[in-house]
């Protein structure tokens, strides 16, 4: 029983299913993502194949501003892909809101409907940036499998340069 789930596991892992969502916006994001899977960036490399259903997704792309009216169907999406998933968070807009953050019906990013475990940041992020945060999202996908180490936690673009400055600051003080 164990070989048949290692297999699982294992056929997920080396032909993930993506699915992706765009939320709205100027869908630069989304055309970014498009033109990874053509033959130019040709995220299919790495056995990616582009799914519309959400039951047989494994890694969620998200792209666009999240806002009160279509939290609901990204929730809903999120909910139904099976366990373990990840999900990739692309493009200012949906990592806080970009130009339309606090506007009166835009929530500050998918973090705040979803759990979200890469960021992609730019606007639009490139082709490259995205294929990059797909990959980190397979070796996610892979530690909550059990079949890799853990991952680092997901820092939002900035959170880095904060860690990195309190960091600094500790060992000042030390
Ligand atoms: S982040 Fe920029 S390119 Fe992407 S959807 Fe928003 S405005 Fe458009």
């Amino acid at each position: 029983m164990r070989f048949v789930e290692n297999m699982i596991k294992k056929s997920r892992l080396m032909s993930p299913w993506i699915i992706h969502f765009d939320c709205g916006s100027c869908n630069g994001c989304d055309i970014e993502v498009l033109a990874c899977l053509t033959p130019l960036y040709d995220v299919e490399r790495f056995g990616v194949v582009n799914t519309g259903n959400p039951k047989h997704a494994d890694v969620l792309l998200v792209t666009g501003t999240v806002n009160h009216r279509n939290r609901h169907v990204l929730r809903q999406l999120y909910d139904q892909m099976p366990g373990p998933k990840a999900v990739v968070s692309i493009g200012a807009c949906n990592l806080s809101g970009g130009v339309f953050k606090d506007s009166y019906n835009v929530l500050n990013g998918a973090q705040t409907v979803i759990p979200v475990d890469v960021f992609v940041p730019g606007c639009p992020p490139k082709p490259e940036a995205i294929i990059d945060g797909v990959v980190t999202a397979l070796n996610v996908l892979k530690a909550k499998m059990g079949m890799g180490p853990a991952p680092e936690p997901a820092l939002m673009p900035g959170d880095a340069d904060v860690a990195k400055t309190a960091a600094a600051a500790g060992e000042s003080s030390a």
